[in-house]
């Protein structure tokens, strides 16, 4: 099943929806959880809930209220995760044209804030004048249930589903979590798809465009830490709760952001997510590691088809 969160188009509430073809179908009404307030979303609450309401959702069309897709506005699928923690580096091409001397296994995961998600559609804002920002297009992984030092043998059982993410990054030598968290820097959407229906993430495909060329390609059968094994790793550092973002790495082809490019994400069984680059307002930038970290390739070339 394919699930989205998005704004009731007369009431403007959070909500969440099954996306069947071109239509949403809005199932927050058959959640337990109160929704008078945004926290916890009514997609987490669905989460939570999955196992009990997973039998009326099957004969959505014949009791939810539906729209097509095109009058909606999407929300970030989860919009309150806890937290979103990602893959440096899991990817040999990504490590090559980076020149980096480490990977995964090296470096651990790190951690994105919440506050610089971005709902599909929405707009990247380049804050600073002086410093290249690129694209990273990823798979992320949604948390189902919560977790706590669990096996690579169980981990399938923890995740609720897939969908797409970019994590913008600025280039240099500040902390990751510097770099990658400014707000809007976290794109994702534009809904979860569900195990069941996904499949095993190794034989998904993931594209990444900005401005009509296409800059990634990526099996994720070529990820050096896969699925099972990220899911695990993490939850034996930190425990995972419902909802929470685990995003799995950029494969090669990173390359930097200007002003009104345009980015789109497909993964097979997934996206599009597109998102715009907007640069209006940015300043120079107060912090001085443009000349140290991790050195990207300085060109881009179009990713072979
Ligand atoms: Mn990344």
């Amino acid at each position: 099943m394919r699930f989205a969160s998005f704004r009731h188009p007369d009431s403007g509430v959070l909500s969440v929806g099954v996306v069947r073809d071109d239509t949403v179908f809005d199932i927050t009404e058959v959640l337990a959880a109160t929704r008078s307030a945004d926290v916890p979303s009514p997609m987490r609450c669905l989460i939570h809930e999955y196992g009990s309401v997973r039998g009326v959702l099957e004969d959505v069309s014949s009791w939810a209220s539906s729209w097509p897709l095109s009058d909606v506005a999407l929300e970030v699928p989860v919009p309150d995760p806890s937290k979103v923690v990602a893959a440096p580096v899991n990817y040999v091409d990504h490590k090559v044209e980076m020149s980096a001397q480490s990977q995964i296994d090296h470096l651990g995961v790190f951690l994105k804030a919440p506050s610089s998600l971005l709902a599909p559609g929405g707009t990247v804002r380049l804050p600073y004048v002086d410093r290249r920002f690129d694209q990273e297009g990823e798979l992320a992984v949604v948390i189902g249930r919560q977790a706590s030092q669990v096996s690579e043998a169980d981990a399938a059982e923890y995740v609720f589903g897939y969908t797409c993410l970019l994590d913008i990054t600025m280039r240099g030598g500040e902390d990751r979590s510097t770099r990658k968290s400014f707000d809007t820097f976290t794109p994702m959407g534009p809904w979860i798809v569900t195990p069941d229906e996904f499949g095993d993430p190794s034989r998904r495909f993931l594209k990444c465009s900005v401005s009509g060329v296409t800059r990634q390609r990526a099996s994720f059968g070529d990820l050096i830490w896969s699925v099972p094994r990220l899911v695990a790793y993490v939850s034996s550092v930190m425990t995972l709760y419902v909802g929470d973002v685990i995003t799995t790495g950029t494969p090669a082809g990173v390359g930097a952001l200007t002003d009104g490019d345009q980015i789109v994400v497909e993964i097979d069984g997934i996206g599009p997510l597109a998102v715009s680059v907007s640069a209006q307002g940015a300043d120079r930038c107060p912090t001085l590691g443009a000349t140290s970290g991790p050195v990207p390739p300085p060109t881009v070339a179009p990713a072979a088809p």
